[in-house]
């Protein structure tokens, strides 16, 4: 065992026993028959309830911890995260209908997100859970229908920051951008929203996500917060909520290393301490996370149905693929494709002796989940895992393509 090389910190996060992965503390193969087919993807409750706890240990404890329901709406799962984290964002009314299944109130959900329909905005504003704007003419339709309603829906306008975050995964703020209205038409935004009747509520700022960098963030965590301290003085009503957005990456190829989060948790009780809360002590601030909660306790679980050599290299064929993860294939968003840490969860003590290409059983040859990996060697029948899935796996894959089966989902 000792020869080994160290395996990828999320991989070693998962206890082994007898050759085995072990999930929730069952050995994966018979969580494979307990589910009854593969392919599956199971989610790590231990490692959830871990990672919630390891923010609220270095981040303020005046700072409320939202979990962004897109990254996994697994019902069970979001059911368990109910009782760990303060509130729920959605960004359709199907996450809304799976967050007021909770036991969390609507006054801790919010909905953000462009292009909500009148019938979404009408069954956000009957069930009483915040709305934050996305544009002015979305302003006013969810004034008409509130009016119409007899309601007073909580507002917060999502602001497109006058700054871009460098670092960034994905970027989602600065610039031209479909979200949020630009910083310079807030004041105007907020002079209309008085006008129109709606209640404000609070801002939402969210620049980014998948940022490694812990000064990136702080830098970003501080701007939010002076942008919203020099908007805030345009609104009618004190800003009750602080939506600094989150976007704290995980780390999903081997280069990368973990977030700095004690530093990331230290400047923002700084600033919230020194800036925010002088002017604005009433003021609840708000992370919102989805991938940095769940993606390290989920994995995608395929069995090898072949092994084949072509032309010299090793093929280990899978009975799943790109349409139940399509980002371990380097199809969502990434510029250059890397391998999502993978392992053959049924060999974890054998040493790794061949390097092999792992495929799905998709007709593209953009269906590889792994490209010239190190691995022991496989048979037919073995299982092959692949890390990093517990966020935008199965719900941000093609799943209809091809039209195989959909897979199990299990929280363990
Ligand atoms: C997608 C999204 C998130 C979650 O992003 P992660 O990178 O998964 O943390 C948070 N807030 C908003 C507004 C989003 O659209």
């Amino acid at each position: 065992m000792n020869d080994l090389e160290p395996l990828h910190p999320t991989i070693a996060a998962f206890p082994i026993a007898g050759g085995s992965l072990l999930l929730g503390g069952i050995p994966l193969d018979q969580i494979a028959e307990r589910v009854g087919e593969t392919p599956f993807f199971a989610y790590d409750r231990r490692l959830i309830s871990d990672r919630v706890a390891l923010l609220r240990r270095h981040l303020p404890k005046a700072v409320a911890l939202h979990y962004a329901i897109k990254a996994n709406p697994m019902p069970a799962l979001v059911q368990y995260l109910a009782g760990l984290v303060d509130g729920f964002d959605v960004a359709s009314a199907g996450e809304m209908r799976v967050a007021l299944d909770t036991a969390l109130g609507p006054s801790v959900i919010s909905f953000a997100g462009p292009g909500k329909t009148d019938k979404e905005l009408v069954q956000a504003i009957a069930a009483g859970i915040t709305i934050d704007i996305e544009s002015p003419n979305e302003m006013r339709r969810i004034a008409e229908h509130a009016r119409k309603a007899g309601k007073s829906p909580r507002v917060g306008v999502r602001i497109n920051p006058d700054f871009e975050v460098k670092g960034s995964g994905m970027r989602m703020g600065g610039g031209a951008q479909q979200f949020g209205i630009d910083a310079e038409e807030v004041p105007a935004t907020l002079r209309e929203l008085r006008a129109l009747g709606l209640e404000f509520a609070g801002f939402h700022i969210f620049a980014g996500s998948q940022n490694l960098r812990a000064d990136i963030l702080q830098e970003a965590q501080e701007r939010a917060i002076e942008l919203a301290l020099s908007l805030a003085q345009h609104a009618a009503c004190p800003m009750r909520y602080l939506n600094i957005g989150g976007g704290f990456g995980v780390p999903y190829f081997p280069k990368d290393s973990p977030l700095d989060l004690p530093a990331v948790g230290k400047n923002l009780a700084d600033v919230i301490e020194h800036r925010l809360a002088p002017r604005f002590p009433d003021t609840r601030v708000i992370v919102e996370l989805g991938r940095y909660i769940v993606s390290e306790a989920g994995v995608y679980v395929a069995k090898v149905v072949d092994r084949k050599t072509s032309r010299g290299q090793i093929f280990l064929v899978t009975d799943g693929g790109l349409h139940h993860q399509l980002a371990a294939s380097g199809n969502f968003g990434q510029v250059i494709r890397r391998n999502y840490p993978v392992a053959i969860g049924n060999r974890m003590n054998e040493r790794p002796s061949e390097i092999v290409n792992i495929v799905g059983r998709l007709c593209t040859p953009l269906d590889l989940l792994a490209y010239k990996v190190e691995l022991p060697k496989a048979e037919i029948g073995d299982l092959v895992v692949v890390f990093q899935s517990g966020a935008y796996g199965l719900t941000a894959s093609p799943v209809n393509f091809l039209s195989h089966p959909l897979p199990q989902e299990i929280l363990v």
